[in-house]
């Protein structure tokens, strides 16, 4: 049974969201924990590409089954950006706040605030590669609201809720997140896997 997975991921707050997820079955390393001090470009023009990219290229270094994860807001006043390339939103070296402040610009008088978050998990356990999906719906707020989690979380209000993702406590945004989502299909797999 596999119990030791690396995440090719040094965002401490995406390590924390999917520990919180698979608990104690599954040791979950970040890059750091295991020393590896490597970054993959993401080239590829997808998500699912950019997220099999970097599982196998993080497996070619540790030999550790590895999981990658990519994520896109798509925002439909924009056709879909900056879908693939939320992280450079801004610009190359684009801060979070640059990224949000370009979004909210942009959005500026559009009254269609229509968004989806989407992850693509790839897993790549050395022979194969499978894909895990998630996604929610929802809108881009008018200002930014709520000091937690990252990146785009306080200018995105998700369907049926009257709070960001910023302004929620982490275990609701874990519950409902395009990622949360994502990551409980990989676990669902890995449970099978061990059955
Ligand atoms: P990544 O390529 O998956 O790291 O993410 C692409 C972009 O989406 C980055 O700018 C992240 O800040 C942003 N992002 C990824 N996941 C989330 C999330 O859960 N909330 C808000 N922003 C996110």
């Amino acid at each position: 049974m596999i119990t030791k997975l690396l995440f090719g991921t040094n965002n401490l707050h995406k390590l924390e969201e999917i520990q919180a997820i698979v608990g104690n079955t599954y040791t979950v390393s970040s890059l750091r924990d295991l020393g590896i001090d490597m970054d993959v470009e993401e080239t590829e023009d997808t998500l699912h590409g950019n997220a099999e990219l970097k599982a196998k290229a993080y497996f070619k270094v540790s030999g550790v089954p590895t999981f990658a994860d990519d994520t896109g807001l798509e925002v439909a006043a924009l056709d879909g950006r900056p879908g693939v390339y939320s992280a450079r939103y801004a610009g190359e070296h684009a801060s979070y706040s640059d990224n949000v402040e370009k979004l909210l610009q942009e959005m500026e008088g559009k009254e269609n605030r229509d968004a989806c978050f989407r992850t693509v998990i790839a897993f790549y356990d050395g022979e194969q590669t499978r894909f895990f999906e998630g996604e929610i719906k929802g809108k881009i707020t008018i200002e930014p609201r709520g000091q937690a989690g990252f990146g785009y979380d306080p200018v995105f209000q998700p369907e049926e809720s009257e709070e960001t993702f910023a302004e929620m406590p982490p275990e609701y945004k874990n519950d409902i997140s395009h990622r949360g989502r994502a990551i409980r299909k990989f676990a669902h797999y890995l449970m099978q896997l061990s059955s």
